[in-house]
């Protein structure tokens, strides 16, 4: 019997069998035995268990390891389910960490959700539309997400509840108001790290860049704007806020070729929401009127 012993946690505890039967004294038991009722094969076994989980940063599934073995006797539960438990708790564990350290990384100014947003209080807004971004779809596709609308109807809210919702999905987002990016990206020219810059703005499977056209641009601010957005393209979604329909984008851009060429890479795959549904704003928006109010997709 001893010869065919598998070993590990089955050998430890079989070896406190045969001490037991060899001394047939009630107290060596108690010598082999560990406060917690673990063998010392065992106990040694436990300690290194605990240190394999430690330098393998598993630092959930040490916590808990006690707890589980404890568990899986009382349970009578198999080795595979005790593991099944103990690496459950550690991936649930490395998952939200995970999903903080992405979330510290977007630097959303204020956190929000789809859920906190009431549709109801905006009726012009097209709630097939806002569910339909909210299943994600739109960041596989790579489209862009365009909110337009006067100050206060909730662009901000929806940018950020759509980016949050993203990173909680396990996809890399990046906050930045319009003017931030154009100043980041200034300033890494004159420091001679422009092309590195880009990475931040390009790398995140969804960029929000809000509020757009607040303050005009000027020809190099525009430049910088249409770098991002033609570096993007096709690449990773935008979720963009602007206070200006596209009518105004010329004077937002200055250069009306510029604001072109950013307006046909935005919207070449992109669903736009216009929070107040037809808007003095949208006047010189002609291209996409047949996209209908409230939010339509225009490829
Ligand atoms: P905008 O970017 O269009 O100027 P914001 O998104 O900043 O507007 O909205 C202003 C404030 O009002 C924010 O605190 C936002 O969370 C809140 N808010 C706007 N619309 C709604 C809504 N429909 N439901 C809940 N909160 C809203
Ligand atoms: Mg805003």
């Amino acid at each position: 019997m001893t010869a065919r012993e598998p070993g590990g946690g089955t050998l430890a505890v079989s070896v406190v069998g045969r001490t037991g039967d060899l001394s047939g004294s009630a107290n060596r038991p108690e010598a082999t035995t560990t406060p917690s009722g673990r063998s010392a094969a065992e106990a040694t076994s436990y300690q290194r268990l605990r240190e394999h989980l430690a330098y393998l940063q598993m630092g959930a599934a040490a916590e808990h390891l006690s707890a589980e073995l404890d568990r899986g006797l009382r349970e009578k539960a198999s080795a595979t389910q005790v593991l099944e438990r103990l690496l459950q708790i550690q991936v649930e564990d490395t998952r939200a960490r995970r999903q903080r350290g992405r979330l510290r990384f977007a630097r959303y100014p204020v956190h929000k959700t789809l859920a906190e947003f009431d549709l109801d209080f905006q009726p012009s807004l097209d709630r097939a539309v806002v569910a339909e971004l909210s299943t994600l779809r739109f960041v596989d596709e790579k489209r862009n997400v365009i909110l337009l609308g006067p100050p206060g109807v909730g662009k901000s809210h929806l940018a950020i509840a759509l980016g949050i919702a993203a990173t909680d999905a396990g996809y890399r987002t990046f906050f930045t108001s319009a003017a931030d990016m154009v100043a980041g990206l200034q300033q890494a020219h004159l420091e001679g790290t422009a092309l590195y810059k880009f990475r931040t703005y390009v790398g995140p499977s969804v960029l929000v860049v809000d509020e757009l056209g607040y303050l005009p641009l000027d020809q190099q601010s525009a430049n910088w704007i249409f770098q991002v957005v033609s570096r993007r393209y096709e690449k990773g979604s935008i979720v963009l806020t602007s206070n200006r329909g596209f009518g105004d984008w010329n004077q937002v851009f200055a250069d009306p070729v510029v604001a072109s060429a950013i307006i046909d890479r935005l919207l070449h795959n992109a669903t736009v929401l216009n929070i107040r549904g037809h808007s003095y704003r949208m006047r010189g928006y002609t291209a996409q009127q047949k996209a209908k109010e409230g939010g339509a997709r225009v490829r």
